[in-house]
């Protein structure tokens, strides 16, 4: 089962891709965790990354493809693998469809979680992230027990720089101009299904388990 989990910035995909992955035993393939990883290590690609990347700005196609290339030919991912944040750009899509072609492989369904613009700001201007461990938080709808303080280790709680009110901006800019013809791209090849984003995190994970259901059983060319 290959899935690419498509969706803006806040659509809450990272959630769900982490318990589908969990669910079909397959690995989540996060490009933006592995660029956040890479920065953090001080990698040269993961700084070059960060100054795109902490602006609101896409990391540039070279980058990222390279990135999934590796990662999808690794062992693990012969079972199937989770997209999460990854093709963001037509020129990601294209890439990525030459190499699945290569491998004899194809995607089964792209899933487009969606959410209003409005709802989508007070997600991410409300995201805290854990600086040792990487938990989520939300000031308002996941608040941690102590303020500042991530309940599973203690960690100090963050804001992400690219949660600051203007990259966040940009970010929803580099969406519409970049990502949403990726959707375009998926809808003439007819695999793509929508999903409503906008309630809790178990009812959205809900639905998108008959669609992976169905997905197993209808592959769309
Ligand atoms: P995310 O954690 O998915 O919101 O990604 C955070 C940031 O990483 C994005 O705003 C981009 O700067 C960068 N990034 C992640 N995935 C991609 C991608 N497929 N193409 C270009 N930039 C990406």
């Amino acid at each position: 089962m290959i899935l690419v989990l498509m969706g803006p910035p806040g659509s809450g995909k990272g959630t769900q891709g982490a318990r589908i992955s969990e669910e079909l035993g397959i690995p989540r393939i996060a490009t933006g965790d592995t660029l956040r990883e890479m920065a953090a290590a001080g990698t040269p690609l993961g700084l070059k990354a960060k100054e795109y990347s902490s602006k609101g700005l896409l990391v540039p196609d070279e980058i990222v493809v390279g990135l999934i290339k590796e990662r999808i030919g690794a062992e693990d991912c012969r079972k199937g693998f989770i997209l999460d944040g990854f093709p963001r750009t037509v020129g990601q899509a294209e890439a990525l469809d030459a190499m699945l072609h290569a491998a004899g492989r194809k995607i089964d369904r792209v899933v487009n979680f969606e959410v209003p613009e409005e709802e989508v700001v007070r997600r991410l201007s409300g995201r805290r992230v854990c600086t040792q461990c990487g938990a989520t938080y939300h000031i308002e709808f996941v608040p941690p027990r102590v303020e500042g303080i991530c309940d599973a280790c203690g960690g100090t709680l963050v804001q992400r720089a690219d949660d600051a009110p203007e990259a966040v901006r940009r970010r929803l800019v580099e969406y519409e101009q970049k990502t949403a013809p990726v959707l375009r791209y998926y809808e003439g090849k007819g695999n793509l299904v929508h999903v409503d984003a906008s309630p809790d995190p178990d009812t959205i994970f809900g639905r998108v388990r008959e669609l992976i259901r169905e997905g197993s059983v209808v592959r769309a060319e």
